[in-house]
């Protein structure tokens, strides 16, 4: 079927006169999950991961994606296509590769202006330039596109929120006004949501409703998105364009600067408003990332009930056996269900047994996922998006009889976890500096990890937000308010994996002018099955003894209100001191 699609744009490839096209999995907005309208990579190479690329020429087809999806690439596709894992292999090294000269068409709204700074500069001395297309060629071929999401947009409860719409504006406004430009173009819907206290329900796993939008300094707000789909929203402040006349709309701003964000701005847009924009990291996401004691409040809230899910599930799990891998990401998703609040997944629930554990991002899928393994560990990251905050934790647990090693391994992970957890450190600190700090205990012992040790985390919004995140890449400084995770991991190849995950949130260090810390929000147990004393010190066993106590004093409450009393001896065995 593949091949046909390709026949076609191929032919529409040709009627505009470009020799090669990309076609990204993302849509104009950037997010991680795309509606199923914008899943034009799907529809074209047959590939449903949840990051790649196509390029097709007159007369190849390639496929890019990461490490993840070697093996679901080919698996996807067909003899049409050549399958490439990046970053070893690149999109742009390829087209140089395959095509000496010619035009490389893109479409405009799906690539950001630094994707397109980056793209046009590697083709610098090459034959190939960049061609804007003025409509997406694979659209054309594609009868039964499934129609964009409709559904309306929705208050974020006022309980929920800390901060109303008009505050939220001011602040922004305020911070605009330092930067020189009297507008600003908001191109990440999160940041849209959090504004306007609005969600939406337009793609899986984070509640946004999906619109571009425009702060005027006259404190008002555009949102380009159909009438109907927004008026049953609090409409103050609010100004409605229909997303049809937003290029008019936008092109009429003439003579004003208008502040853009080149990580999230179509190219299109800026491409439009050329000479006019101011260029810099939006001022939104700085300030959405510092949440305010209302939002925090809602924070630790929403993971004490996610607890008592997870507890739930810990405790069926070592109670059950000859489970898959799918039937732990059901059975959590059911038992969050249950929980007051509960919106989504916050993720594609991660359930890694054995060998698969050691797959970063793998995802365990209903017939191509494994039986839970036993007498080795299994890795279980997952989260869930509540009205009150989103949650993300990952917890690594023996099945049957652990090896010395694994528990040598897992035992150094929780160190680094614990001197992440405990990092006090000056206003000021970037998240490299902690990530070196987390690493240390790892490093120690010739161990490390191949991904980031913490991300931010949205309240209700997004499971992955800037601009603070805590890796080797970490510029920005922690502020108080950030929540973020603390994820730590040591990976086996071709044995398992183990990770660690709770949310901190960054506080002022009591009696430290100055200094910050962090305080832990995840309360669920660690395996202490997998815990080799040898290993850690008074300090870190004292820690890990006063962890389980506040689990108990917080979620055994929680867990006895259930009545159910297997759940209850688990978890009583489960937080008891070492
Ligand atoms: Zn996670
Ligand atoms: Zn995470």
């Amino acid at each position: 079927m593949t091949s046909a699609r390709l026949q076609s744009l191929r032919e529409e490839l040709a009627r505009c006169g470009a020799d090669a096209v990309l076609i990204p999995r993302g849509d104009c907005f950037q997010g991680e999950e795309v509606p199923a309208s914008e899943d034009r990579l799907a529809f074209i190479s047959g590939f449903t991961g949840s990051a790649g690329v196509a390029v097709v020429t007159k007369d190849k087809a390639a496929l890019f994606s990461d490490g993840r999806y070697t093996i679901q690439m080919a698996a996807e596709t067909t003899s049409d296509w050549s399958c490439h894992t990046m970053p070893e292999a690149s999109v742009t090294a390829w087209l140089k590769d395959n095509l000496t000269a010619g035009a490389v068409a893109i479409d405009p709204w799906l690539m950001t202006l630094s994707s397109y700074r980056q793209f046009q500069k590697a083709f610098t001395d090459s034959g190939l330039s960049v061609m804007k297309l003025d409509h997406n060629l694979v659209d054309v071929i594609w009868p039964d596109r499934p129609l964009p999401p409709s559904q309306p947009a929705w208050d974020y409860p006022q309980q929920y929120q800390g901060q109303s719409r008009q505050e939220k504006i001011t602040a922004a406004i305020t911070q605009l006004k330092d930067s020189g430009a009297r507008q600003m173009l908001i191109t990440g819907p999160d940041q849209l949501n959090w504004l306007l206290n609005i969600r939406g329900n337009d793609i899986p796993h984070s509640p946004l409703f999906l619109a571009f939008g425009l702060l005027r300094d006259d404190g008002t707000v555009v949102i380009f998105t159909e009438d109907d789909r927004v008026k049953s929203i609090d409409q103050n402040a609010l100004t409605v364009i229909p997303p049809s006349d937003m290029l008019d709309h936008l092109a009429g701003l003439s003579r004003m600067t208008i502040a853009i964000d080149p990580a999230t701005c179509p190219y299109v847009l800026a491409d439009l408003l050329d000479g006019q924009t101011v260029e810099a990291a939006s001022i939104i996401t700085a300030l959405k990332a510092r949440k305010n004691p209302v939002e925090i409040a809602g924070v630790h809230h929403a993971h004490r009930r996610d607890a008592v899910a997870m507890v739930r599930m810990l405790a069926w799990l070592d109670a059950s056996s000859g489970l898959r891998e799918v039937d732990v990401a059901e059975k959590l998703l059911e038992l969050r269900a249950e929980v007051d609040g509960f919106i989504s997944a916050s993720f594609a629930t991660i359930c890694g047994s054995g060998p698969n554990g050691a797959i970063v991002h793998y995802r365990a899928e209903e017939g191509s996922d494994s039986e839970i393994l036993t007498d080795t560990l299994c890795l279980i990251d997952s989260g869930g998006q509540y009205l009150d905050a989103t949650t993300d934790i990952t917890r690594t647990v023996a099945i049957g009889e652990p090896t010395a090693q694994m528990r040598h391994d897992f035992t150094h992970v929780l160190k680094a976890h614990i001197a992440l957890d405990q990092a006090v450190f000056p206003k000021g600190t970037t998240g490299a500096q902690l990530d070196a700090i987390t690493r240390a205990p790892l490093w120690a012992a010739g161990m490390d990890f191949a991904h980031g040790t913490g991300h931010g985390v949205g309240c209700c919004l997004n499971v992955h937000e800037g601009p603070a995140n805590i890796s080797k890449r970490g510029t920005v400084a922690l502020e108080a308010g950030m929540v973020l995770s603390n994820e730590p991991g040591h990976y086996i190849e071709g044995q398992y994996g183990i990770r660690i995950e709770n949310l901190l949130v960054v506080r002022p260090e009591d009696g430290r002018e100055g200094y910050l810390g962090f305080d832990h929000v995840t309360l669920v147990p660690m395996d202490r099955r997998l815990i080799d004393l040898a290993h850690l010190t008074s300090d870190e066993l004292r820690w890990l003894n006063d962890y389980h106590a506040r689990v108990a004093e917080v979620i055994r409450p929680l867990v006895v209100d259930r009545g159910d009393d297997d759940v209850l001896a688990w978890f009583d065995a489960a937080t008891q001191r070492i």
